[in-house]
């Protein structure tokens, strides 16, 4: 258990409140890592874009008061240049996978770094892309990906982790929130990632999810996260 990645927080920063109350309770039940998205690459432009600059202030206030670590994207070699050194993990959005220069930047600093695969990369162009971020930290992260079918969000490519752990020296992680969009599909999905051989996990968690300002459809409750925990637990005993 110990050895995974497991991130967890909400889609966005929308509080400082939020952020801080949610840093705690994921604290709580042993989590390291916050995610929580300050720059927001929404596909509708008149949704929440995020908090920007405040977000990462709020981020940094949790990590102050309860020393989780923190993961959020970044979108611009702007932002990679003011925020690459105060972040724990850079993550890199699906959108921004082809983006080279802004990868190009990433190789300056030596943090490591979520690479997001795009919706409809194959294998071949989401391991060449991250030999743009010239380190040897480059986190993959399966987060499903585009098909025939659209009666959920993406559909998550389970044959992407024993592809890049036979193909690559990289590690990968599973987003099963941005795979699925919807929060009953987190702890099989999950589960299933963790039984396929991934390093870790990125999941979206609200404590209020109901109030959350964007990807409420797929965010678990905090007492969600505690379950599928326990249950990676079990399943790392017989595996
Ligand atoms: C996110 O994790 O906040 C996100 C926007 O994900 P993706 O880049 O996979 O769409
Ligand atoms: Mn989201």
């Amino acid at each position: 258990m110990n050895e995974l990645l497991i991130i967890a927080g909400p889609c966005a920063v929308e509080s400082k409140d939020q952020i801080i109350r949610i840093a705690k309770k994921l604290k709580k039940l042993g989590i390291n890592y916050l995610r929580g998205g300050a720059f927001k690459p929404r596909t509708n432009p008149d949704s929440f874009q995020g908090l920007g600059d405040e977000g990462i202030e709020y981020l940094l206030k949790a990590k102050r008061e309860t020393g989780i670590k923190i993961v959020t994207e970044l979108m611009t070699i702007e932002q990679v240049k003011k925020f690459a050194n105060v972040i724990d993990i850079i993550q890199i959005g699906s959108r921004n996978m082809y983006n080279y220069e802004l990868l190009k930047e990433l190789s300056k600093y030596d943090k490591p770094v979520i690479l997001k695969r795009a919706f409809s990369a194959t294998y071949n162009e989401w391991i060449n892309a991250s030999k743009y971020i010239n380190n040897c930290k480059v986190i993959l992260c399966e987060r499903g990906i585009r098909n025939f079918d659209n009666s959920t969000r993406n559909t998550l490519d389970i044959q992407s982790i024993p592809y890049i752990k036979n193909n690559t020296n990289n590690k990968i992680i599973i987003d099963p929130s941005h795979a699925s969009g919807l929060s009953y599909m987190i702890k099989p999905m999950s589960l299933a990632s963790i039984v396929a051989g991934a390093d870790g996990l990125i999941i979206e968690v609200h404590d209020k999810k109901d109030e959350a300002l964007c990807d409420k459809e797929q965010a678990i409750t905090i007492e969600e996260l505690e379950e599928i925990l326990n249950d990676i637990r079990r399943i790392k005993e017989v595996i």
